[in-house]
């Protein structure tokens, strides 16, 4: 007979959800299980991920899925936080899909697009059958997306857009990339739909990280787009910062995804290996780590609900974001780390999901804001001066 699974939920938050969050939940639990967790060593292996998931999880329906009308869910924040945890603890490649596509680019087009384009997106987003990216990083622009270089400008009714953006989740697979570019008027927002003349995009290759995840570069070259591929709604650089803040929001409870999947592997395996006559389970030295491990995963959880629920009230704001995405991703990192230990030498294979997923996570650190990034942002609401530059 195997051993129990070990608890994960030390503070009785199951019992904080509905019967239709626990549904929702077990439900993408099973599809992870049965559909994603088996493959997903082979696909971060190759670098890859089988694009045809999108319409999978199009099915699911989690795909915008906190997103209203348009084919989309109109699920809860708690909802979509549980999903992306789920997500997250088979891999954070297949959450970034989810945040990319839900968060990211559906969500610009939903908050900030013209009636027509919504038509046009939403609905074949949710299904998963057009996939979108979102073009805010740029090879010399990363934390300070106010410096960036890529230009849209005025030519009779169209714009022409120029310039580099770099890093861009999905781009490579993207059926319509959301770009932002700066303008006579500030930055706005473009919606360039693949096989534009002018764009290309390039995968970028030898990652350590995010394996199973298409990472890109796409190029404008005087790429002209009609007036109509503006984005109405979004004016100044508000825009894209509000669309990292509904992303960020998913980190939250997806880093604790990739924590509690490292947990779970690390008490397993120290329930199973035996030095010095004992299952090392048994040594103090590995209960402390177990148990700083479980502390740090339901505090990181017990924070996640928390902030959910705040977004479900309309209450939540940049800077609990902030908090949520600095300390649940610092404790995701190093609850893999001490796993990683505990597993010794088959820690470091594709055996075992830890060093994956620690190395996903140091994406993870960086993407959506850096860890320097959110805490600037605390330490400036802490102490009224902007460190900044
Ligand atoms: C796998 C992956 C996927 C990504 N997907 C996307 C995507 O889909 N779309 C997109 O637009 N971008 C994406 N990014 C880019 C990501 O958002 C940027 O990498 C991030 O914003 C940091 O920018 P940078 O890498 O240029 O680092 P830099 O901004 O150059 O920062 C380098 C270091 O300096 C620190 N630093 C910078 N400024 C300060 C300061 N004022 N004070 C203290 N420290 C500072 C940073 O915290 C960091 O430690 C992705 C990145 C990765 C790795």
């Amino acid at each position: 007979m195997s051993a129990p699974a070990p608890p994960t939920d030390l503070l009785a938050l199951e019992g904080q959800l509905s019967e239709d969050d626990r549904l929702l939940r077990d439900t993408v639990r099973r599809f992870a299980d049965e559909r994603l967790r088996p493959n997903i060593a082979d696909w971060f292996d190759a670098g890859t991920l089988p694009r045809e998931l999108a319409v999978e999880l199009g099915k699911l329906g989690l795909l915008g899925m906190h997103l209203t009308g348009y084919g989309c869910a109109g699920a809860t924040a708690v909802q979509y936080g549980l999903v992306c945890h789920e997500l997250e603890a088979v891999d954070s490649g297949l959450r970034s899909l989810v945040s990319v596509q839900g968060s990211l680019a559906m969500y610009a087009i939903r908050r900030y697009g013209s009636p027509e384009q919504k038509q046009e997106w939403l609905p074949r987003m949710a299904r998963g059958e057009a996939l979108g990216c979102f073009g805010l990083t740029e090879p010399d622009s990363g934390s300070d997306p106010g410096s960036m270089r890529t230009t849209a400008r005025r030519d009779g009714a169209d714009w022409v857009l120029s310039g580099t953006k770099m890093w861009i989740t999905n781009g490579g697979w993207a059926d319509v990339a959301v770009v932002w570019a700066r303008t006579d008027e500030g930055v706005r927002g473009f919606l360039v739909p693949r096989g534009t003349p002018g764009f290309g995009t390039r995968d970028v290759g030898r990652k350590l990280s995010l394996r199973a995840s298409v990472t890109s570069e796409l190029s404008f070259d005087g790429c002209r787009l009609p007036a109509s591929a503006q984005l109405p709604g979004a004016t100044g650089l508000g825009g894209p910062l509000s669309c990292l803040t509904e992303a960020r929001y998913g980190i939250i409870w997806g880093s604790m995804g990739a924590a509690r999947d490292c947990y779970q592997a690390a008490v397993g395996y120290a329930r199973t290996r035996v030095q010095f006559g004992r299952p090392i389970a048994a040594f103090q030295l590995t209960q402390e780590k177990l148990v700083n491990m479980a502390v740090e995963l339901n505090k990181g959880m017990l924070l996640a609900l928390h902030l959910g629920r705040l977004k479900d009230a309309g209450q939540l704001t940049p800077e609990q974001v902030s908090l949520g995405k600095l300390n649940n991703v610092r404790e995701a990192l190093e609850i893999c780390r001490q796993a990683r230990t505990i597993l010794g030498a088959n820690g470091i294979t594709l055996e075992y999901p830890v060093l994956r997923h620690m190395n996903n996570l140091e994406s993870v650190l960086t993407y959506e804001g850096t860890s320097e990034v959110h805490t600037l942002v605390l330490g400036q609401q802490i102490t009224g001066e902007s460190a900044f530059r």
